[in-house]
């Protein structure tokens, strides 16, 4: 029997879309090569804008037609967001948000009674659903999904309505996760979740569990997908001066570089606040990459405002912006503002603000020119070696086809292009 997985959105829906092809796998399914030969086809879908769900949408639609024969699995925050209409699509199994670990018995069960199963529960309050991996499958570094769920309710988004509120792994089922998935093979940890900085376990919260992972000797590198500037108090900051694996590299959402517009978003922090924390964290790590992620064209954003959130941007030296234009989403407050950028400004501002990022980035970046630097080897599409310095800096090793994918090597990186920083292999590293 054959399988197709297809994943959309952010990395804790690449985490759930991988357990779900592990379990697939270890009851003898084989991936398909293309989604109109596979048995059994899982969509985990995203909701995050207006052109993420119809992607999802689309697509859905284009399986029914190409293959109709698959059982159609379709879950996450696009069906949790309009379920009546997927409910039009003669899907099999439906499910929300909630209860994805359930998918491999409700397909047992379809497959049995051939009667559509729809699951979406739109209640908030949810018990955190448990996945477990062994393995990250074509992935160097491995994703463990800690925590789910949003209380902030930022005027913008939509996810605390569609992935209800937060809760938390159980740190033990953290802990042997990490050492399952560094006994067999896995150099780097990426802790993934909605709300990461506010992970919490009987007490024990993200710093805990940061310094509890570093205990495994396997472990060489601990990530974090993101996290809130207001989460990084001074628990964090001991720990990024004294944990060597922790890496120098942390996603922190700006979203908008103007007080007016953070207000209207309702964002927990000023331009200050933000400002302060990050020269905190430069104290204590100079070189460290902070990357971000910046709406711009939300309501009321006037040329003025913009060219704030820009001049901001640029006075705080992001190694990386990524660039989201404002994308309406019902049942949101921002919904309802006054004030709405018309579509081709806001994608003005996406392409200045882009440039902006792309000119950060190179800076940042040619600041290490010249230096060694340590790399997780990986094979990139045309099976050559790159990788990744801990601070997020994409390698290319030249004449280095000896090697293999997950090795820890060390490499002089001497010049660069738009894709990559270039390097020559120096020596391994000590795995
Ligand atoms: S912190 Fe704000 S932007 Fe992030 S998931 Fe929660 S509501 Fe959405």
């Amino acid at each position: 029997m054959k399988y197709k997985i297809i994943n959309f959105g952010c990395k804790v829906n690449t985490y759930e879309s991988t357990y779900f092809e592990e379990v697939l796998i270890k009851d003898g399914y084989t991936e398909a090569k293309e989604v109109k030969d596979a048995d059994v086809v899982v969509i985990n879908t995203c909701s995050v804008t207006n052109v993420a769900d119809q992607k999802c949408r689309k697509f859905i639609r284009r399986l029914k037609r190409e293959n109709d024969k698959a059982v159609i699995i379709a879950c996450g925050c696009s069906v949790q967001n309009n379920g009546e209409e997927y409910q039009t699509y003669g899907i099999d199994i439906l499910l929300g948000n909630h209860h994805k670990s359930k998918i491999p018995e409700l397909y047992k069960e379809f497959l049995k009674t051939r009667e559509p199963i729809v699951l979406i529960d739109s209640n908030r309050k949810q018990e955190f659903d448990d996945m477990l991996l062994n393995k990250f499958e074509k992935h160097t570094r491995a994703f463990i999904k800690i925590q789910d769920g949003c209380d902030n309710f930022c005027s913008y988004c939509v996810i605390p309505l569609l992935r209800g509120s937060l809760r938390s792994k159980k740190f033990e089922t953290v802990i042997k996760e990490a050492k399952t998935l560094a006994d067999n093979g896995h150099k780097e940890i990426v802790l993934v979740g909605i709300h990461t900085g506010s992970y919490n376990s009987d007490g024990k919260d993200l710093v805990d569990l940061i310094n509890e992972i570093s205990k495994i000797e396997k472990v060489k590198r601990i990530r974090l997908s993101s996290i809130e500037i207001t989460e990084l108090n001074d628990k964090f900051m001991e720990t990024l001066k004294n944990n060597k694996k922790l890496v120098s590299h942390l996603h922190i959402p700006l979203q908008a570089g103007s007080n007016e517009i953070l207000k209207l978003m309702n964002r927990k922090y000023d331009k200050k606040y933000f400002k302060d924390k990050l020269e905190l964290i430069r104290s204590i790590r100079p070189d460290i990459n902070i990357t971000t992620d910046v709406i711009v064209g939300f309501p009321q954003e006037t040329d003025e405002l913009f060219e704030e959130s820009m001049e901001f941007c640029k006075e705080l030296e992001f190694g990386k912006i990524h660039v989201f234009p404002y994308s309406i989403r019902n049942n949101t407050k921002a919904s309802l503002m006054e004030g709405h950028v018309k579509e081709e400004i806001k994608k003005k501002r996406a392409l200045q603000l882009i440039r902006i990022s792309d000119i950060l980035q190179c800076t940042y970046e040619k600041k290490f020119l010249g230096k060694e630097m340590t790399i997780i080897t990986e094979k990139n599409h045309q099976n050559e070696i790159v990788g990744f310095t801990d601070n997020y800096i994409k390698v290319f090793v030249r004449d280095a086809n000896f090697l293999n994918s997950n090795e820890e090597v060390i490499v002089k990186l001497d010049s660069w292009d738009e894709k990559y920083i270039y390097s020559d292999f120096i020596k391994k590293g000590e795995d």
